[in-house]
């Protein structure tokens, strides 16, 4: 089911399968104690574990408190109900699906914090499989970081999934974003975020906030550092209210232009496209930065070294985009109303990423503006954009939609959909 060698991602690590976690040899014995009790800490969250499993299977909670078992684990550790659950379902799962990894934790090889990570990421879809790589992803534990261990779980998740025929960036259901409100009042934004989406949120977001701290900087140097600069997350907090201002966005000339930047490593070799810190990246997402300008590819190898920018760096330029908002108005879905400097230009015939290959110019014929919403639209599965022409003006560069239910969409320009006359 799996092939030999399934993943680069712990290709490399070596083999510490028999190899028990070394005590690290401190001289501190402030350094030994606490080393010592993270071992012991491991011992005991897989004996709760196996616990919390039998509790729930039991359903003595609910007999003898009147709890379920997530309610009488928050009640009597005093914790929220959103930690109980979490230490409740992952419990019920260490025992039921993933008895090694229950076994590393009780040997100490990973953490509470690792089976957690785990846990999460084994959807239903892929759960199965990730069981039969506990090996691997628990000698990985040994020499990675926390970090760089859930880097390659979700690397490994991600594509079980697609090798399972799962897309993210094809199921618009899985971007989430959801706003609540904490016990003291404040409020907490948590968004789940795939392929185009993603990459908007993280490159806007992040390009207005380096544009924040480099006014900070500025005030501080000119207050002779009277006025401090805030850290990146205060930053980003900042940021985020100031792009989603519309009062301040829309046709305000004063604002300052943001630009925003994606870089893409592209390895020839592997055919394969990562962001910088090595998460994959979508083709289907990446024609979509593309054409939404603010892309920066650099061709690598498998060593990260950089060949050379690819063409795929062409993308709209501002003539082009001069030409397209003359030409197109705005965004050229039928019945659209957003206005051109809120479209990107859209490739119709996508780039490839062959040097070599002269198909996809970056020409005006092969452009159209659309807005974000109909941008994403076009991107899903079963929707093809293709050029038209229209017998009576052969010259007239037009567009058409072939539906998913076969329905033909006929595109507009500056408000007006541009229908074939009946013959
Ligand atoms: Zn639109």
């Amino acid at each position: 089911m799996l092939r030999e060698r399934p993943f680069d991602y712990i290709g490399d690590v070596a083999d510490t399968t028999n190899t028990p976690n070394p005590e690290p040899a401190f001289n501190d014995p402030a350094l030994q104690q606490v080393a010592a009790w993270a071992t012991e800490q491991a011992q005991r969250d897989a004996a709760r574990a196996r616990l919390i499993a039998d509790i729930n299977r039991r359903q003595i909670s609910e007999r003898e408190a009147g709890h379920k078992t997530p309610g009488w684990y928050a009640a009597t550790t005093h914790t929220s109900l959103a930690h109980a659950n979490t230490v409740v379902t992952t419990s019920i799962r260490l025992v039921h699906e993933f008895p090694a990894l229950l076994e590393a934790l009780e040997h100490a090889r990973i953490t509470w914090q690792h089976a957690e990570a785990f846990v999460r990421a084994a959807n239903p879809r892929i759960a199965h499989l990730l069981a039969e790589l506990t090996p691997e992803l628990v000698d990985l534990a040994q020499v990675a970081t926390f970090r760089r261990w859930t880097r390659e779980l979700r690397g490994i998740a991600n594509q079980l999934d697609q090798d399972g025929g799962y897309n993210p960036n094809n199921d618009p259901a899985a971007n989430r974003l959801y706003i609540g409100t904490l016990d003291d009042g404040t409020t907490e934004i948590r968004a789940t975020l795939h392929g185009e989406l993603a990459l908007i949120v993280k490159s806007v977001l992040t390009a207005h906030t380096d544009h924040l701290r480099r006014r900070y900087q500025t005030d501080h140097d000119t207050t002779n550092g009277d006025i401090d600069i805030p850290d990146t997350a205060q930053l980003a907090a900042e940021a985020l209210p100031d792009l989603l201002d519309t009062r301040t966005t829309a046709d305000n000339t004063d604002r300052p232009v943001i630009e925003p930047e994606v870089v893409v490593l592209y390895n020839p070799d592997t055919d394969t496209a990562t962001d910088t810190d090595g998460n994959s990246l979508d083709p289907t997402a990446i024609r979509w930065v593309l054409a939404a300008g603010f892309i920066r590819l650099f061709e690598i190898t498998e060593d990260r070294d950089v060949l050379r920018m690819g063409k795929l760096n062409r993308y709209a330029n501002t003539h082009q985009r001069k030409a397209l908002l003359v030409r197109d108005g705005g965004c050229i879905f039928p019945g659209c109303t957003r206005h051109a400097n809120r479209c990107d230009a859209h490739h119709v015939d996508h780039h490839t990423p062959d040097p070599n290959d002269p198909s996809g110019p970056t020409d005006i014929e092969n452009l159209g503006l659309l807005c974000r919403h109909h941008h994403r639209i076009t991107h899903r599965p079963g929707w093809l954009m293709e050029r038209w022409t229209d017998p009576n003006s052969p010259t007239a560069i037009l567009f058409r939609w072939r539906t998913p239910t076969g329905r033909t969409i006929y595109s507009q320009r500056h408000g007006v959909t541009w229908i074939p006359k009946a013959a």
